[in-house]
C-alpha cells in the first residue's frame, strides 16, 4: 500500500514498475547491440520521455550522447490534433548521426509523424523511434516504430513520466486515470 492508492483518480495498474524495468532492460540491450558499431544521439521528447530515457540510457552499454526537444500539441486535454509546435529545439545538428527518438506514448500518431519528418529533413544518417507505450488501435498516422516497450488498451494513462496538469510524472508504476483531464 502506497500514498498512491489513496488518490481515488487513479485507477488500475496497467503496467507495474517491476514489468517496466525488466521490459527497460531488453530494450536496452537489443539497443545496444544494433547499435554497436555507430553510437546514437538519444533524442528525448520532454517532458514526458524522461524517465524513460533515463532509465534506457542507463540499459544501453554504449556511449551514447543525449540531446532533448519538447513539443506542444494543439487539442483537447486528452486527444492531439497533429499540429504540433516545438517548445524547444534540439542544441545538436543531426546531419549524418545515427537519431534514436525516444518517446513516451503512441496515441494517434500525429506527433510523432510530425517529429519523424521535421527531423529527416536535418539530414541524420539513420532514423528510428523508440517509444515505451502504444495504445491499440488508435493511430490515425502510420509511424515506423521500430522498437516499442508495451502495447496497451486505449485508455488515459498517466506515471512514469506522463502527467494530467503535471501530476503523477513521479508514479513509478504506469495507471489509468478515471479523474477528468483538464481541456488546456
Ligand atoms: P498523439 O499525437 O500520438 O495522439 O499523442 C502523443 C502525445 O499525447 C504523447 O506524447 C503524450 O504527450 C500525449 N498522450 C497521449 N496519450 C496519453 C495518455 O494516455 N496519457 C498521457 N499522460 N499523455 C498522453
Amino acid at each position: 500500500m502506497s500514498s498512491w492508492d489513496a488518490d481515488p483518480d487513479l485507477g488500475d495498474v496497467v503496467v507495474d514498475r517491476e514489468t517496466l524495468r525488466v521490459r527497460v532492460q531488453e530494450l536496452g540491450a537489443e539497443l545496444a547491440e544494433v547499435y554497436r558499431d555507430r553510437p546514437p544521439l538519444l533524442v528525448g521528447v520532454l517532458k514526458g520521455a524522461f524517465i524513460f530515457l533515463s532509465d534506457l540510457a542507463r540499459a544501453i552499454e554504449l556511449p551514447i550522447e543525449f540531446d532533448v526537444m519538447a513539443v506542444a500539441s494543439y487539442g483537447s486535454g486528452t486527444t492531439s490534433s497533429g499540429v504540433v509546435r516545438i517548445v524547444k529545439d534540439l542544441d545538436a545538428d543531426l546531419t549524418g548521426r545515427h537519431v534514436l527518438v525516444v518517446e513516451d506514448i503512441v496515441d494517434s500518431g500525429l506527433t510523432l509523424s510530425y517529429l519523424r519528418r521535421n527531423l529527416l529533413a536535418r539530414r541524420p544518417a539513420s532514423l528510428d523511434i523508440c517509444a515505451l507505450l502504444v495504445k491499440d488501435g488508435r493511430q490515425q498516422a502510420t509511424v515506423d516504430l521500430r522498437y516499442v516497450g508495451f502495447h496497451i488498451p486505449p485508455e488515459f494513462v498517466v506515471g512514469y513520466g506522463l502527467d494530467v496538469a503535471e501530476r503523477y510524472r513521479n508514479l513509478p508504476d504506469i495507471r489509468a486515470y478515471r479523474g477528468s483531464v483538464p481541456v488546456d
